[in-house]
């Protein structure tokens, strides 16, 4: 029984990571969504309603389940019994920090691996840092995000959406 984590901040869920959770549990028996608790981080949203977010979305996969952690990664993992670590490489910006996580983590844990997944083409620009860029000034943020969460982030930022052409989202 192969258990994987896909550990970030989620914040918020782009479409980016849906696919990466998708992709990487078709691979895997098990994948946890791990939503790291970082309070030195000032989040969007809350703990709670990132983790419920992504509860949403993923229903309907069978072998997800979504929870969150404090404190290093390596520690929840044994907790757990997970083995395997997801993570999604956009451009090459990505690679020298998550090489070096990898490399650590491993040295941590010997029996811990992580596993990379190149993104899909059309979520290769894509960040939570962008989406919130964008959502702050009323930009379309509705290819980016899953379709039922634009209004809430929105909502974080008291903007009115933009009114887009056709009818809209
Ligand atoms: P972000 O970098 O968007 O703020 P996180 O810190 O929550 O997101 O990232 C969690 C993991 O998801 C990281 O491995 C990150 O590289 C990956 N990821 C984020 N966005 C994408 C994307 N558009 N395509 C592929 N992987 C992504």
């Amino acid at each position: 029984m192969k258990r994987a984590i896909y550990p970030g901040s989620f914040d918020p869920l782009t479409l980016g990571h849906v696919d990466i959770i998708e992709r990487s549990s078709r691979i895997v028996d098990e994948l946890v969504v791990g939503v790291l608790n970082n309070s030195a981080k000032n989040s969007l949203f809350s703990l709670e309603e990132r983790v419920s977010m992504i509860r949403e979305m993923t229903d309907l996969l069978p072998n997800v389940t979504v929870s969150s952690f404090n404190g290093l990664l390596v520690d929840y993992m044994d907790e757990i019994g997970a083995t395997i670590i997801v993570r999604g490489l956009r451009a090459v910006t990505d690679f020298e920090y998550e090489l070096q996580i990898a490399q650590t983590n491993h040295v941590e844990n010997p029996n811990v691996e992580t596993i990379f997944l190149t993104t899909s083409l059309q979520y290769s620009y894509l960040s939570s840092t962008i989406v919130k860029e964008f959502a702050s000034y009323g930009g379309d943020i509705s290819k980016f995000v899953p379709a039922q969460f634009i209004d809430k982030i929105y909502q974080k930022y008291a903007v009115r959406p933009p009114c887009l052409p056709h009818g809209g989202r």
